[in-house]
């Protein structure tokens, strides 16, 4: 058998510029989590950013001038989706002032300049993850100019975008130079207009915040709306019949959008407001059902409807915790998280007097915080174990950028709590892989994903085996993203000058 020659050393610490030529992965295991397909002594043929073939045994495939990388003992796998992303929100304590105001601390203003300014560090840390693709499923119209900003930048994952919110709620405390990132739609005719309005920006999604009024926050999940701020629920109405009232909405912007040719993806974290979505004919569910478990009727639906569902199990718990100074970040999200974003999420560091009522509380008595996030977790996990029983696309998503959702990292919690859920590692890498190709759709999302010939050459090395334990996927030796191996070393920036 003709032996390659072995490059090892630029593996461990050379960037390459260029796609260009042949690249050559011989000797480690491909994993196509996909189809299930486990390749021993694998040859990865790479022709500029495409992946041209995968083969078992690596005779007589390199020819000189090939770039030929040893991976013996190594796992190749499609790059990581993370399908449930906000690039608006930087995962820091000041992100969210609808949830907890702190502008007296730092403005919002200030906190949207730094998120603009960081944009390449946060670009450059999901590849450091090993997450080639992103979906943003919600944010100001500044959002478009992010996409395009990815596009244009080498260490950055490709990224699929919707703009604002279409919701029954507003969100002031978030809307600066008039660019709001939640947008209240009061009417059905409203709501189609938005629609036409936001498809002259070509969206990957539109997106609905469907809240559901009179229902107790969920302590851990993203920022309800304040009852004041919701439509009006009658006291004793049914889930169904309070999901009812925004329905007409939902029905309107749905079917526009289809018209007009556009996904839609929903927030509804209630059981009947998820429902009632997917019946309108919803994408993409964004969220887990948090409030009670699925029934057979939902699964079928889902089933029927062939509708994505992404649980976003990691950002239930963050908010409480930060808040109840209780966090607990993975070794991955200290080491390779943002360090600023990370060094605000200590509610202590906050003067006394400027802390909202909401960090107080959970900071004298952390206890039914943590007992809301277990009580959030005892149904989401077990709804997602039912619906990845049964068949359903399931789409590894994180909600990062939310407080304490570190953007990149934050996919390796998302892992454990899927692992906690009950589902093996090939199921968790397959909805991390080709299950979210499908949500981030259109012509490239039908080329990541998937080691397959033709497709988009982004991968990720793996130094130990992700299917005898999950925790592996995080082992990461190096990322190719577009046919470019980065080293994983060469993509965290040092840290950025202090704010
Ligand atoms: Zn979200």
């Amino acid at each position: 058998m003709k032996r390659f020659l072995v490059l090892t050393a630029l593996l461990a610490s050379t960037t390459w510029a260029t796609a260009s030529g042949t690249t050559i992965i011989a000797n480690g295991t491909a994993i196509d989590p996909g189809t299930g397909k486990v390749t021993p002594n694998a040859t990865v043929v790479i022709d500029g950013d495409r992946i041209k073939s995968i083969v078992e045994s690596s005779a007589g495939i390199s020819q000189k001038g090939d770039t030929v990388i040893d991976a013996k003992g190594k796992f190749i796998l499609p790059g990581y989706i993370d399908t449930h992303v906000h690039f608006f929100q930087s995962g820091d304590i000041f992100t969210r002032p609808d949830a907890v105001d702190l502008n007296s601390v730092r403005s919002y203003k200030d906190e949207h300049a730094w998120i603009e300014k960081n944009l390449p560090d946060v670009f450059a840390r999901y590849l450091r993850c090993g997450i080639t693709s992103v979906v943003d499923v919600g944010g100001p119209l500044w959002n478009f100019a992010v996409r395009k900003q990815a596009n244009s930048t080498a260490k950055a994952p490709r990224v699929a975008i919707s703009g604002p919110l279409i919701s029954s709620v507003s969100r002031p405390q978030l809307e600066l130079n008039g660019d709001a990132p939640i947008v209240k739609i009061d009417t059905p005719e409203q709501g189609r207009e938005m629609v036409r309005k936001l498809a002259a920006q070509n969206p990957d999604y539109i997106k609905i915040w469907y809240i559901v009024p009179g229902v107790a926050p969920a302590s851990a999940s993203t920022p309800q709306p304040n009852a004041s701020a919701s439509p009006s629920a009658a006291p004793g109405q049914s889930d169904a019949e309070r999901a009812a009232i925004f329905r007409p909405v939902v029905h309107a912007v749905i079917d526009e959008s289809h018209r007009l040719k556009l996904r839609v993806a929903v927030h509804a974290t209630e059981l009947e407001a998820a429902r009632a979505s997917v019946e309108e004919g919803a994408d993409l569910l964004v969220h887990s059902v948090t409030d009670k478990p699925v029934d057979d009727a939902f699964v079928k639906l889902l089933k029927e409807k062939g509708t994505i569902l992404t649980p976003t199990l990691v950002v239930f718990e963050r908010y409480g915790r930060t808040f109840a100074n209780k966090l607990e970040l993975t070794p991955e999200e200290k080491a390779w998280g943002n360090p600023e974003v990370i060094a605000s999420l200590d509610p202590t560091k906050i003067a006394e007097d400027k802390r909202p009522e909401r960090l107080k509380k959970a900071m004298a008595n952390p206890e039914p915080v943590l007992d809301g996030i277990q009580k959030t977790y005892d149904v989401a996990l077990k709804n997602l174990k039912t619906l990845e029983d049964a068949g359903i696309t399931i789409a590894t998503g994180t909600d990062a950028g939310n407080i304490g959702t570190i953007h990149g990292p934050a996919i390796f919690r998302e892992f454990q709590l899927m692992k906690q859920a009950g589902l093996t590692p090939m199921q968790i890498l397959q909805c991390t892989t080709a299950n979210a190709a499908k949500t981030f759709g259109g012509e490239t999302g039908a080329k990541i994903g998937a080691l397959k010939p033709g497709n988009y050459a982004d991968l990720v090395i793996l130094k130990s085996n992700p299917l005898d334990d999950i925790k592996n996927a995080s082992d990461i030796e190096s990322v190719m993203k577009n046919g470019v191996l980065y080293s994983t070393n060469t993509l965290i920036p040092p840290p950025a000058p202090s704010r």
